[in-house]
């Protein structure tokens, strides 16, 4: 899942200051898993945003709605009177979807309420961590499933650096494990440690972030207009 955090409240209050009407729009995909922007936190936010508003003595109606995502057309039916009717959205999706009302609602200011971090799974209950950076050329197989490019604080294929230390990563050893370790740890454990003996050829980043903004066309399934 796409991972986020909310924005500290001062900064959301300086965001929405001057709008008499707005909308705090929740996502219910992702953000929810991660307890950043769904139902519960979107309820939450308009509450202390009314309260906040009353005690600063500003006159600000702010109304509350989730929809199932925010990055599908489809989904935005539902809430299309309410965006209509308040004159900003406070989107808690993620950056897609922040964008995407945005388009879907073109004239609308849509204002982003969520931090958004990165692709990665629950750990535990309230810790969330990467696992994947998108390169767009998996090398997993190659690792024991365990992504370099994530999970090494340098995205190095041909690791460990020497800063790796007890299993922890230089860039900062109380809360970082070395991906490398973890990497060689399960090449171990599939009896496979000879292959990381083999030399990675440089890889082609331009799949990833450095080739610019991503977009995957299927033909096969592309309408014709
Ligand atoms: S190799 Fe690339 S696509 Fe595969 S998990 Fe790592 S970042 Fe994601
Ligand atoms: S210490 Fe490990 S995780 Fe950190 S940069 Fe070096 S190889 Fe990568």
């Amino acid at each position: 899942m796409i991972t986020a955090v909310q924005k500290p409240f001062a900064e959301i209050q300086a965001m929405v200051e001057g709008y008499s009407n707005l909308l705090v729009l929740g996502c219910g995909t992702c953000v929810t898993v991660c307890m950043a922007g769904g139902e519960k936190e979107a309820g939450i936010l308009a509450s202390t945003l009314r309260l906040a508003g009353r005690q600063k003595g500003l006159k600000m109606r702010i109304v509350e709605d989730t929809i199932e995502r925010q990055c599908d057309r489809e989904f935005f039916d539902t809430v299309r009177d309410k965006v209509e009717a308040a004159d900003a959205v406070l989107s808690l999706a993620c950056g897609v979807g922040v964008q995407f009302c945005s388009e879907v609602f073109a004239g609308k200011r849509v204002l982003p309420g969520l931090n958004t971090r990165f692709y990665g799974t629950t750990e535990q209950q309230g810790i969330w961590s990467e696992r994947c950076a998108g390169c767009g050329t998996c090398v997993l197989d190659r690792f024991g499933g365990v992504c370099p490019v994530a999970r090494c604080s340098k995205s190095l294929l041909n690791g460990p650096c020497g800063g790796s230390q007890n299993g922890m990563c230089e860039v900062d050893q109380e809360n970082i494990q070395c991906g490398w370790q973890l990497i060689y740890d399960r090449m171990k454990s599939l009896g496979l440690l000879h292959l990381l003996e083999e030399n990675q050829p440089i890889k082609d980043w331009r799949t990833g972030r450095d080739g610019g903004p991503g977009k995957i066309v299927r033909e096969d399934m592309v309408l014709d207009t």
